[in-house]
């Protein structure tokens, strides 16, 4: 893993323990790209993590997963994939019982567990101490619950922390909607799961 050598003093962002290096798991290049820009004029190095079984088909995962590698390479972030297979039942049977819950709701909580342990059991085989996530940045995720999971994911590694940071503030939402249209980002419609087709993001 490449660590980032930096001024700690010009940073403005300080990470838990003013860490050099966090690792941050990802959900596509549009919620991850405002975060990554953040982390780079900070002089933080970063380590992205793609993990992301509940997106219900493989053509919708190679097209999130493909533009977020664009754009870590662009910043000379390290990009990693978790396991991901088309239908596979790893996912369906984390949040099996709540499929009909309105997002935002216990099946979202157990999907951002799922996705947040591996990136916390990751950052703890990686000797990465801190770690953080994309999914709170966006209006249709409830950033407290996101916070939550990481924190409750986090105490299962010893020397692992969830780095609590609402990316959403100092500009990062709106700078996220910039980057997206500078870079030409493709604007996905749904969150990711089967069930969240039904609710269309506008
Ligand atoms: S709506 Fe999004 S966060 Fe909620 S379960 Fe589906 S994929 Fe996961």
């Amino acid at each position: 893993m490449r660590i980032i050598m930096k001024n700690k003093k010009s940073r403005i962002l300080i990470p838990p323990g003013n860490t050099e290096h966090i690792l941050l798991h990802s959900c596509c290049a549009p919620c991850s790209c405002s975060i990554m820009e953040t982390l780079k004029k900070n002089n933080i190095g970063c380590t992205v993590y793609f993990y992301n079984p509940n997106i219900d088909t493989e053509k919708e995962y190679e097209l999130r997963k493909e533009e977020n590698i664009k754009f870590a390479k662009k910043l000379g972030f390290d990009f990693y994939e978790g396991d991901y297979q088309q239908g596979s039942t790893v996912w369906a049977e984390y949040v099996a019982g709540f499929e009909n819950e309105k997002e935002r709701g216990k099946r979202c909580s157990l999907c951002f567990e799922m996705r947040l342990y591996a990136a916390a059991e990751f950052a703890f085989y990686n000797g990465v101490k801190v770690f953080t996530s994309s999914l709170g940045i966006s209006r249709w995720k409830n950033f407290d619950e996101v916070c939550r999971c990481g924190i409750k994911v986090a105490s299962k590694f010893s020397g692992v922390e969830y780095w609590i940071n609402n990316w959403r503030k100092e500009g990062g939402s709106n700078r996220m909607v910039e980057i997206s249209k500078e870079e030409n980002f493709y604007r996905q419609q749904y969150c990711g799961c089967i069930y969240s087709k039904l609710t269309h993001y506008d």
